[in-house]
This record gives structure tokens, sequence and C-alpha cells, in this order.
């Protein structure tokens, strides 16, 4: 079949008008036979299984079941009536009802003629009964093809009240395999098919669709996800090629006197294995003629900062100013406090740049730094303003990047002739996995080791009931001339709420820990940004002890000498997000404690985050516990990436698959890198299909 064919507009299909046209558009995306197409269905049920009434259990999936309507009734409700039928076979009764099309129902249905209802059943009030049955007569049923694996599709409740109910889009594909006579042109080369034991293209289709047998099932299914996702990882990787072919970058082939001065005479610390890895890494990027565009993934306290010191240093060599970017004004101050204790003594020249710089002091950074005096600077969002313009900015690097958008990523690169070099650094572990869709157009470099000598931080799980020993502990930790933090939750839809819980929590703290001996601060969301500032700064200078907070501390603080960070409520906050918080304590040579509090109500889920938060220190493992837990739509970044569009791989279930598509995707653009070779053409067809296509699998913009 042609495949500008199966792009003819759906309201060409028998069956389809412009009403259900409509609807298909708005609620499944589908706008052309191809769209239809790749509708595949979210699961399957076994037809071949007849349940009896004795049988059934209270958890029931969808089951078919063989009887006889005895009795027929209408019920009286709050609004309007239902239906209720008796519905009976050899060893039980159950109710069968409508609230819908009763009319049409009881005008049609016969009584005591044996059906085969199809559905899912409820218990209630002792006995079963089944909303909407799928009816059909049993001698039809015999008489009708066999079906083993009925497919489900993807369905929603706008769908089903305008009556697009699962079996007209049954009978809808049914309509365009009869118009396509199931013939698609295969998008695979043979090598492919051959060697992972792939089905055909057409088998494929067929087979997911209607499937002979679950092991055929089983092969489409594996077909069409790998196919998914190769072309998803090919689309990536394509896009990684090209960059490099075509933006060329600053060559910065030397490693310099700074790079070596600092390297031999003002490293702190030995560098652990893994940013020794990174460092390289970076270096050859930065040497190889192309626009470097690399994710630098560390957990909180892995040693980021030095790496992007080196880097900048590199840059300086290399006759280049850098930039660092960080999300809040505090991160910048630490960020410019401790690069210039770093570089004391260099001669490199370092300014800060933030929303609460003075004009008067702005105008002078501004000058040197389009005169080249000045070397490096460091900022938040500032650095994107219009004034600020650089001699030749040749890097900038963004600290956690989950706070800037793409679109503040491209203004960067628009600052130069030539894009910098750019480096983006992020806390937030990203599991492999969705790393790969994620960012397969990035270059990822993984600092994987924390420097030696770290104690892990204790954690515990405490309920609130324990409230009393727990400020008994941090009495002693205070004593001891430790600094607490004490975080509550903030959510957005019920902003009130939190804020009244977090002044609760003040005033409580407050009257358990008074005045003179303590001293507390407070930081929340609802505070102007300079009293925010103004609290945090008393509290790293450690003129108060505790921090109560909301999450707004969660990024990159530093304040060493805070040992103790107590997380109210902690059931109602997400895995990273408890992983950020617990990593901004376990930063001094002190032993830390991370306190989960929670109530005895804790929901299962909540549960194995807590559990997990105090079984490993691993950002990766959460990472992926995360994942698991809550699906990649909900973990940050996927929701522009266009991941969740995939229509039948799934990124954590199906990430062996994941791997073995880009590792076939890598091999062939390393064999053929223009797929001129004529065994690829298909593939080569298929892809410019896609990319031609876009709406049909847009998966990366
Ligand atoms: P993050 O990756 O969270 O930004 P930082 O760069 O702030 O981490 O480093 C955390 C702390 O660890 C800092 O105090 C830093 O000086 C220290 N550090 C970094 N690398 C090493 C190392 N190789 N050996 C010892 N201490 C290190
Ligand atoms: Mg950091």
């Amino acid at each position: 079949m042609n495949t500008n064919f199966l792009q003819t507009p759906i309201t060409y299909l028998k069956g389809v008008g412009p009403n259900r046209a409509e609807t298909l558009q708005g609620e499944l995306g589908i706008h052309t036979y191809q769209d239809l197409l790749n509708l595949f269905p979210n699961r399957y049920l076994d037809k071949t299984q007849y349940y009896k009434i004795s049988q059934l259990q209270r958890s029931s999936a969808e089951v078919q079941i063989v009887g006889k309507i005895i009795h027929l009734k209408s019920v009286e409700q709050k609004k309007g009536k239902r239906l209720v039928a008796t519905f009976a076979d050899d060893t039980g009764q159950m109710e069968l009802i409508w609230f819908r099309g009763q009319k049409w129902i009881r005008e049609n249905l016969k009584i005591n003629t044996p059906y085969v209802i199809f559905g899912k059943c409820n218990w209630y009030s002792g006995g079963f009964s089944m909303p909407h049955p799928e009816m059909e007569l049993l001698d039809q049923h015999q008489k009708g093809l066999k079906v083993f694996m009925q497919p489900i599709y993807p369905s929603t409740e706008k769908l089903s009240n305008r009556g697009i109910t699962n079996r007209v889009i049954s009978k809808l594909i049914q309509q365009l395999f009869l118009e396509t006579k199931g013939n698609f042109i295969e998008t695979l080369s043979e090598t492919l098919i051959h060697e992972l034991k792939l089905l055909p293209k057409s088998e494929s289709l067929l087979n997911i669709h209607f499937p002979k047998n679950q092991e055929l099932l089983a092969k489409a299914q594996f077909r069409l996800k790998f196919e998914e996702l190769f072309f998803i990882q090919m689309q990536l990787i394509a896009k990684n090629i090209r960059h490099k072919q075509k933006i060329k970058g600053f060559n910065f082939d030397q490693v310099g006197e700074r790079f070596k001065e600092f390297y031999e005479e003002h490293l702190p610390f030995e560098l652990t294995n893994a940013q020794k890895r990174v460092i390289k890494e970076i270096r050859h990027d930065l040497g190889s003629n192309a626009q470097m565009n690399r994710l630098l993934q560390g957990d909180v306290g892995s040693g980021k900062t030095i790496v992007a010191v080196m880097t900048m240093l590199l840059a300086v060599d290399n006759g280049y100013q850098a930039c660092l970017m960080a999300p809040t004004e505090i991160l910048a101050n630490q960020h410019y406090a401790g690069v210039s204790e770093l570089l004391a003594n260099m001669g490199v020249r370092c300014a800060l740049l933030t929303g609460s710089v003075k004009k008067s002091a702005r105008k002078p950074i501004h000058e040197q730094l389009e005169n080249g005096e000045l070397q490096l600077l460091i900022g938040t969002h500032a650095l994107l303003e219009d004034k600020v313009k650089y001699k030749n900015l040749g890097l900038a690097i963004i600290d956690e990047q989950h706070r800037f958008g793409v679109a503040q990523r491209a203004k960067l690169w628009h600052k130069n002739e030539f894009p910098p070099h750019i480096l983006v650094m992020t806390a937030t572990p990203i599991p492999r996995t969705l790393a790969m869709s994620l960012y397969g157009d990035l270059d990822i470099s993984v600092i994987d080791e924390l420097p030696p000598g770290r104690k892990p931080v204790k954690t515990v799980h405490r309920f609130d009931s324990n409230r009393l020993k727990v400020f008994r502990f941090v009495r002693d930790e205070i004593k001891k001339g430790r600094q607490i933090y004490i975080v509550y939750p903030l959510i957005q839809e019920s902003e009130a709420l939190d804020y009244k819980d977090l002044m609760d929590g003040y005033e409580s703290i407050a009257r358990d820990f008074p005045l003179p001996d303590y001293r507390i601060s407070i930081v929340h969301g609802k505070m102007k940004p300079a009293d925010k500032d103004y609290e945090m700064d008393r509290f790293v200078r450690g003129e108060t002890q505790i921090m109560v907070a909301t999450t707004v501390i969660e990024v990159g603080v530093n304040v060493p000498n805070a040992s103790v960070m107590i997380i109210e409520s902690a059931e109602r906050f997400g895995l990273s997000q408890l992983h950020q918080l617990r990593g901004r304590v376990g930063r001094g040579a002190d032993q830390s404690f991370c306190i989960l509090m929670t109530s005895h109500k804790l929901s299962s889920e909540a549960k194995t985050r807590l559990e997990t938060m105090v079984r490993t220190h691993d950002g990766f493992e959460i990472a992926e516990v995360d994942l698991k837990l809550r699906g990649p739509g909900d973990i940050m970044g996927t929701q522009q990436s266009g991941v969740l569009n995939l229509k039948i791989a799934d990124i954590v279930k199906d990430n062996a698959i994941l791997k073995t598509a880009r590792y076939h995707a890598l091999h062939l653009f390393k064999q053929d890198p223009s797929l001129e070779k004529p065994e690829h053409l298909v593939i080569r067809h298929a892809y410019a299909q896609l990319v031609k296509y876009k709406n049909i699998w847009n998966y990366i913009s």
C-alpha cells in the first residue's frame, strides 16, 4: 500500500462522518488513516475463557459469562432511572445495569435466551453486577468469527459518551484493513528483520490489531516497539550528528598555563576518578572543532563545581570568556564566593551579576565584559539580559538545569556570533533509559562517585507521635554547634493550606526552641526575594540555628555546618524532591541526619518512597524507583520532550528493547551515515516519511 494513501484524512473512511472525525481528532489525535493504524491497543482480553457466576472474584477484571436474563426492571434513583436485569447461569445470579440507552435495550433484549455477556464486574452489597455489559446472543457468538484475544483500545469519557466504543474502533480498523488489503510498506531493512527475527510490517500490524494467537501477538508487539524506539533513536542521533557537523565550535586546543597551574598548585583536593573522567570527556569535546553540548549529571555533593571551574579555565587559557548561570541568587552568590576563593591569586578576573547588583555597579561589568577585561561572569537570569554583551563568550555553564527552560538555553546560544560551548549541570539524576530518550541529542557525562570520606546521611522515618523525641535530638545537635533544617511541603493546589501548616509549625517550633538560646530563620514562597535572601544569609553565616522553610531551599544551597534535615509530611513529597532535600546535609565533616516525619496514614506508594529513602543514597537508584512509581509522565522534562507520545513502547518496561534499538541505530549511522546503501533504502524512505509527516510520529521537536 502506498504510504501516501495512509495520509488520507480519516473522514474518507467508511463509517466515519464529520462528527466522529472531530471526536477522533480531538480525543485521540487521529487525523489520518495512518493515525488510526497506529492506534495500538492498550491490552488484550482473553476471549477463550468463560466464567461461571460462582467463580467471580471481587477484584475481577473483565469476564465473559454465558447465561440468561430472567427478569428486567426499572429502578428509581436520585436522578432518573436505571435499568436492572437479573442474569443467571446454572451456578448463580447477578445483575446487569444500564444507566443510558435504557429504552433501546428494553425493546431489544430477549428474556430467557442464552447470551454471552462481557464486561467488568462490581461487588456491591452482597452480589455481583455488571454495568453496561457487551452482549451477544450465544447463537451468533458461536457462529461468529472466533476472536481469541480482544484488543482494548485507548478510550476517553467523551469517546464512550459519543458512542465510539471499543467495538466501533475495532470495526473502523477492520474497515481500514479492508481498504488497504492489509498491505503495508516495510519500514525496516532485511538485515534487521533477519538479525532480530522480526515479524514483517504487514504481519505485525495485522497481529497487533487482530492477534491470531499469543505468540504472534508478542512478536508483533516486539517488532512495533523496536521500530518505534529505533526511529526515535535515529532522529536523536541524526540531530546530534547534524549538530556537530553544522555548528562549528571554538577550538580550545590549548591546555594552557592557568589550567595547569590550578591543577598543580591550587586544587584543594585530589579529584575523584569520576571527576577526572568527566574533565577528560569535556576536554575532548572542546578540542574537537564542534560545539559542545554536554549534560553533566552528578548527585548532590558529587563535586560538579570543580569540574565547572576547570572547564572555565580551559576557556580562559584559549582566550575566551566563560559564564556560569545559576537558578537563584543564593546559589549564584555561593558559586561566586567559591570560585573566587579557588581562583584567588591566579589573576583571573571574575564578576558577579544578579538582580540585586546595583545599576551603578553593573555599568563597569557590562563595559569590562565587552572589552574583554572580565574573563568570567557568574550570576542568575540577569546574565541573559540584552545589555549583557561579551567580547568573545566561548563557554556557558548552566547549573541545575531543570530550573531553566529550553528557551533560556537558546538565549545563551545567541550571545555570540558562534554559539559558545554549553555545559549543563544537573543534580536531578535522570535514569539512564530516560536520559537516552530525552537527551539522546546531548552528550552525557556522569559523576557517579562521591568524594572520599563522606559519611552517608543517616536517614530514618519517624511518626508524628515521636515528635518530642525528635526535638530532644535536635536540641542535642544544636548544643554540639550544629544547624538544623525543618522543611514543610508546598504543593501548588493547596498553597493556602500549606502556608498555614508552615506557620503553625513555625509557631510550635518557636515555642519549643525559645529565644535567647535559639534563633530561627524562616523562608517561604510568599516572602520577597530580598527578605528570603536575608534570612538565608543569617542561616548561612550561622546566626540562626534552625531554618524553617518550604522547598525553596531545595536547590544547591551549601551550609556545611547544617547536619540535620527534618522533612515534615514527608509522605507528600516526591522521591526526587526528598533526595534533593537530603542532599542539603552531609556536606561537612560531621555525621548528618535526615528525619522523615509522617502521620500513620500512608499509602503503599508513600511507604515505598520512604523505604527507598531509608535504604539508599544512590540518586540513580532512587530515580529508577521514582520512574517505576510514577511513570515517565511525571518526571521533569519529559513533558516537552515528547517521550510521552510513545505509541506502543514503554520506556520503563521496554528498557531492553530501547538499548537494542539505540545500538542498531548507532551501528547503522556508523556504517552508512547518509543511508545510501541499497539495503538501507527502506529505512531511509521510512525515516523521510516520519520527518515529512511530523504530526504522525511527533517525537522530537
Ligand atoms: P555539587 O555536585 O552538588 O555541586 P559541589 O561541587 O558543591 O557538589 O561539591 C560538594 C563539596 O565537595 C564541596 O565542598 C567540594 O569542595 C567538595 N569536593 C568536591 N570534589 C571533591 C573531591 N574530589 N575531594 C574532596 N572534596 C571534594
Ligand atoms: Mg552544585
